[in-house]
């Protein structure tokens, strides 16, 4: 039996964290320095990872870091810490819905939403786009191109889909900062709660690395900042699946394209890119019928 989540823990990984344990030094250590590394090589990209404690506070890091304090463009259709994020950084998360065949916006629902805040007297300062069940956002090209157009920040909600990709192009790259998590049932998940947000711009990923220290950068400046620090035991054990990643994808990818080939397709949200298929969610009328009699068949 193959186990698709990582909440197993394997002999070698118990190791990695005895030898974690063993060293003494548990928090801000060598293997979180090198996890942001490795992060950063995977994404073979000019910018920076900055873990910290969860998705939810990469996605806090990226709003402050850009200082969106204004309107913020979320979808309908998300997990619940997308608007907290949004709430925390001190903004206000503006709704936008979601197009029925793709379960993400359009680019033009998001254009009118951006103008219905206007209209409503907001400034709008940023557009999270959320890449679910480990695909892109179906016009997540287009909307990167209307964001710049009108100096909108394009913040990637990546917390399903580390490692996916639009156009060759990583997702996490397209805007202006992304957050990724490490749930243990996320894509790459570790043995607890984890994150880490991504800029393309060094400076910002070094305000944010002081930030989630309580402020303390290297030079020794201190401003306001507060506690989201990854354990060392985590990033051990996140290095060591990172450096699998692929293979561990390799397995998913084959079982979505048997469900796509046999017919699911249908039920299912269009998409586009290369994914990394982490659930396959489909529609269907007798929700609790099609779970038992799939449960049935071993499903
Ligand atoms: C899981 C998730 C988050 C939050 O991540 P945590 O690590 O649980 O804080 C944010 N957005 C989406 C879309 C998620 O699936």
């Amino acid at each position: 039996m193959i186990s698709l989540f990582n909440t197993q823990i394997k002999t070698s990984e118990a190791d990695d964290v005895y030898s974690v344990l063993d060293s003494g030094k548990l928090v801000m250590g060598p293997h979180v320095e090198a996890l942001e590394h490795e992060l950063a090589a995977f994404y073979a990209n000019d910018g920076a990872f900055v873990t910290c404690a969860s998705g939810t506070d990469a996605l806090t890091l990226c709003l402050e870091e850009l200082d969106c304090r204004d309107a913020v463009i979320v979808p309908a259709m998300t997990f619940s810490a997308t608007y907290e994020a949004v709430l925390r950084a001190g903004a206000t998360p503006i709704v936008v819905d979601i197009d029925q065949e793709t379960g993400t916006p359009s680019s033009l629902q998001v254009q009118s939403a951006i103008m219905h805040a206007i209209e409503d007297g907001y400034r709008v300062c940023a557009v999270i786009m959320v890449h679910l069940y480990g695909w892109p956002a179906y016009d997540l090209i287009e909307i990167a191109r209307l964001c710049d157009l009108q100096d909108i920040h394009l913040i990637e909600d990546c917390a399903q889909c580390f490692g996916a990709s639009l156009d060759s192009r990583m997702l996490g790259t397209w805007g202006n900062a992304a957050a990724f998590s490490f749930y243990p049932t996320k894509p790459l998940g570790g043995i607890g709660d984890g994150g880490a947000a991504y800029f393309p711009s060094l400076p910002m990923a070094k305000r944010a690395r002081a930030r989630r220290n309580h402020g303390r950068t290297e030079d020794g400046q201190m401003y306001p900042g507060y506690n989201s620090r990854l354990d060392e035991t985590n990033a051990i054990v996140l290095r060591n699946r990172l450096s699998r990643y692929g293979r561990s994808f390799d397995c998913r990818r084959e079982l979505s394209l048997r469900y796509h080939a046999g017919g699911l397709a249908k039920l299912s949200f269009k998409r586009n890119g290369r994914g990394v298929p982490y659930v396959y969610p489909i529609l269907v009328d007798n929700r609790e019928a099609v779970r038992f009699r799939l449960a049935d068949i071993g499903v």
